[in-house]
């Protein structure tokens, strides 16, 4: 293990980013069309501190579409609105050891493992949705800009009515979800609105923010007031950590030790408890549905600033 000192967060994050844009595996995401027709080549990375400040490299100004990364934001609402059972009797929090979108692995429950994977998050987009009716696409972005520190969000149209129309696999999940009464709502209502908030559009600066206010006991970067209550704080990071990063989610926790998320977009969220929130962008995937590059930031940055939540000081 490196240290860290003497090194200062700008030189490491320079170091960290030179690395990360010289790894070239994965490929970008083709099964939603649209995620495609995006530059493989970008690459942004961005850290913020617990006083607000960032460090930024490459396209950290360009968006791109939040895809599982919104997992954490929907599971962050719903543990804000519901109580424990009910929330229980929708979605377990238990890693699967499978892929993000396994379609046959429901627990002896007859609900999905966790939030974190696409059977779990939709679950928890049914329980959004029973709550908020007819406002749910509204309340649900409104919910999620304030914690990503935004006044509003835009949801990338092309990428939402790509996924609609070649979502199959979802609605498969979805379908069986509503066999064994999971889900209240049609199985196209929850669709729609599981579709539409992973085609939020953000920076990885948004990402970056977000990890910080997460890492940061709720409270937005810079003495901002509390977004979330620190029960919901504690239920998040716990399933973040040991679910966040799907088949790879034990060896994520053994090498890199904080929990973070990423999304087939190429986007990844890191969040290291009383440190930085950690944004990186690169479209190009790995089996796992992980940008590579991203992983490479993440892996590195534990390392040389000495990040692991059992890291001796
Ligand atoms: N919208 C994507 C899906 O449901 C998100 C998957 C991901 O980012 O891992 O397939």
């Amino acid at each position: 293990m490196s240290h860290p000192f003497p090194y200062s967060l700008e030189t490491v994050v320079d170091e960290v980013f030179l690395e990360a844009a010289a790894v070239d595996d994965g490929d970008v995401t083709t099964y939603i069309p649209e995620l495609a027709r995006v530059d493989p080549a970008l690459i942004g990375l961005s850290v913020c501190d617990g006083s607000g400040a960032f460090v930024e490299r490459g396209d950290s100004g360009h968006y791109f579409t939040l895809q599982s990364i919104s997992k954490v934001l929907g599971y962050a609402c719903v543990l804000e609105i519901f109580d424990d059972e009910t929330i229980a009797r929708h979605v377990g929090v238990e890693p699967t050891g499978e892929d993000f979108d396994s379609i046959i692995k429901l627990d002896r429950h007859k609900r999905p493992f966790n939030p974190m994977v696409n059977a779990g998050a939709i679950a928890v987009t049914d329980l959004l949705l029973t709550r908020f009716g007819g406002e749910a696409v509204e309340q649900t972005l409104a919910f999620f800009a304030q914690l990503l520190g935004r006044k509003d969000l835009v949801i990338d149209e092309a990428v939402y009515e790509s996924e609609q129309r070649t979502g199959e696999r979802n609605r498969a999940i979805a379908h069986l979800l509503k066999n064994f009464a999971i889900l209240e709502n049609s199985v196209e209502e929850v669709l729609a609105l599981y579709f539409r908030h992973c085609a939020v559009q953000v920076t990885t600066g948004d990402l970056a923010r977000l990890g910080m206010t997460l890492a940061n006991g709720g409270c937005t970067p810079g003495g901002g007031d509390p977004v979330l209550c620190p029960e919901t704080l504690r239920k998040l990071l716990s399933v973040t950590l040991t679910c966040g990063m799907y088949n790879y989610a034990g060896q994520w926790v053994y090498e890199v030790g904080f929990p973070a998320k990423s999304g087939v977009s190429g986007g990844m969220l890191g969040i290291v408890p009383g440190r930085y929130g950690i944004g990186v962008f690169s479209p190009r995937v790995d089996e796992k549905g992980s940008s590579p590059r991203g992983v490479c930031v993440q892996k590195r940055l534990s390392d040389r600033l000495n990040l692991h939540m059992f890291a001796p000081d």
